[in-house]
């Protein structure tokens, strides 16, 4: 019943990738189901592993970039075809609803066509959002301070983006989604975490590493590894087993189911 299990569907950054695809990550707390992020082939990825249609209680988006995003109508198309019936709240950034309404309108995927309801829902940093003995609160990250301070005058939008922290009755567990630096983490680590799921592909591996040594968490999975450190996997793993001995880590793959 309380069994926790983390589906990776797709662990590659935001680079194109021959042997990774993108950010998609399933979490289960027993019967508690949440899809953190949608980057593509999600459905593929989804039908190939075979939970059912419903089995998703809800999805969070971290932020619109397509590598976390481009799947999103694909999956909307199956979830129609499959004939998915129950609600399905989609909680991502305020910006992102109405562009993906009016996408998914012109993808044809109607109100009317679904057997189930499609709610969109705002993130709100440090608000948890609870389904069940489950909380989900969403912290800002500092992933698009930069592009924000470059554009935010010709495109007036929010440029935010959000990690995560995962809590049931028995667990406590991080997910970093991109972040703009390894500080960034800070509010997911003032308790201990059971596992710490995050990114690698937006500061150097050493600062990160440097950031974490000593940390009290159980496990961490690395993701979203970037393609210099990816293509030299076997140094980058040399370099945090020196930097952080005391911590259990290993650098995902796609399809890998972690459990604890
Ligand atoms: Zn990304
Ligand atoms: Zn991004």
């Amino acid at each position: 019943m309380n069994k926790f299990s983390l589906k990776c569907f797709g662990v590659g950054d935001g680079w194109p990738c021959a042997d990774r695809t993108h950010a998609a990550f399933l979490y289960r707390f027993g019967k508690v189901t949440f899809l953190i992020d949608c980057g593509e082939p999600i459905s593929c990825s989804y039908k190939s592993t075979g939970p059912d249609y419903d089995t998703i209680d809800r999805i969070f988006i971290s932020h619109l970039h397509s590598d976390h995003i481009a799947g999103f109508f694909m999956l909307m198309q199956g979830f129609w075809l499959e004939q998915r019936q129950k609600d399905l709240p989609i909680h991502l950034p305020a910006d992102g609803i109405k562009p993906l309404r009016q996408m998914l309108d012109a993808a044809y995927l109607f109100d009317e066509l679904l057997a189930f309801r499609l709610l969109f829902e705002p993130l709100h940093a440090g608000q948890p959002v609870v389904t069940h003995n489950v909380r989900v609160t969403p912290f800002h990250s500092s992933h698009l301070d930069s592009l924000r301070a470059s554009f935010q005058k010709k495109y007036p939008q929010d440029f935010v983006a959000y990690c995560f922290l995962l809590e049931s009755d028995r667990l406590r567990i991080g997910h970093s989604a991109d972040i703009g630096a390894p500080e960034d983490l800070s509010p997911l680590l003032e308790k201990p975490l059971d596992l710490l799921v995050c990114e690698l592909a937006h500061f150097k591996p050493q600062d990160l590493f440097r950031y974490l040594k000593g940390r009290d968490i159980r496990r961490i999975v690395f993701t979203h590894v970037g393609r210099r450190y990816w293509d030299d996997l076997e140094e980058t793993r040399l370099l945090a087993a020196q930097m952080l001995p005391d911590i259990p880590f290993s650098f995902a793959h796609d399809g890998e189911e972690i459990t604890l």
